[in-house]
């Protein structure tokens, strides 16, 4: 595995519980509000932390640590993800996914193993403009869909969510991201923040109202719908 970060503690990025976050290299998705674009684009230029390290210091938190947070780039992209997992797991840690859905079989694998705890899934944008937002154009969603339908018809915890930039969604975007997901457990449109490390620079992200606003679209398709990132 291509370490590329460790977070040793947060409370944000694992709902409800104390974590550790990894940050594992390389996406097959070039988002152009993508905030860790060397991460994505130069992963072999980046830093890294051996395996033998992260284990040590979760093995030094036991106790403290209720779970890990394995994040990317695209986790799904490293054959030895499962392994990697399963001795998470082994140290009786709960583990939470971060996934663009493209490999949704990777996704089934892990979920029927009991692997993984929860699941946080990127919703780019509508169906219509999907490879807008991946960066990809004329993007076969078939892929992303099925990580979708597999989510929405599991036992697992798990939400989806939306990173919203002005350049790229409307109003219209979340009616039909709604219907795409329909039924979901939860729902998240998160503020876009500008930072050094931004794939595409240039974009820009809406007011909390507006996104307040945006979140009762889809509100009536899901259980719950919220916003994040953004000061009250
Ligand atoms: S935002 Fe996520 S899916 Fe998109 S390029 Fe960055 S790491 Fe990949």
């Amino acid at each position: 595995m291509e370490i590329h970060g460790f977070n040793k503690t947060t409370l944000l990025d694992y709902p409800g519980h104390l974590a550790s976050t990894i940050f594992l290299g390389g996406c097959n998705f070039r988002c152009p509000f993508c905030h860790n674009s060397s991460l994505v684009l130069n992963p072999a230029g980046q830093p890294t932390i051996s395996e033998e390290e992260v284990f040590k210091t979760l093995n030094k938190r036991k106790g403290v640590l209720e779970g890990v947070c394995i994040t990317g780039g695209e986790p799904t992209l490293y054959s030895g993800l499962p392994q990697f997992i399963d001795e998470i797991k082994n140290m009786g840690l709960k583990v939470k996914l971060d996934t663009n859905g493209q490999n949704p079989k990777i996704l089934k694998d892990l979920i029927a193993k009991g692997s993984i705890d929860y699941v946080a899934m990127d919703i780019k944008n509508s169906k219509e403009k999907y490879g807008l937002s991946i960066g990809i154009p004329n993007f076969d969603i078939s892929k992303v869909s099925e990580s979708i339908s597999f989510l929405l018809s599991s036992a697992i915890d798990y939400e989806f969510r939306t990173t919203v930039v002005k350049e790229h969604h409307t109003a219209e975007d979340f009616i039909s991201i709604g219907k795409w997901i329909e039924g979901a457990k939860a729902y998240y449109l998160q503020a876009y923040r500008d930072s050094d490390d931004i794939l595409s620079p240039g974009l820009s992200g809406y007011s909390k109202e507006e996104l307040i606003s945006f979140a009762n679209v889809v509100k009536p398709y899901v259980i719950e719908a919220g916003i994040r990132g953004i000061e009250s």
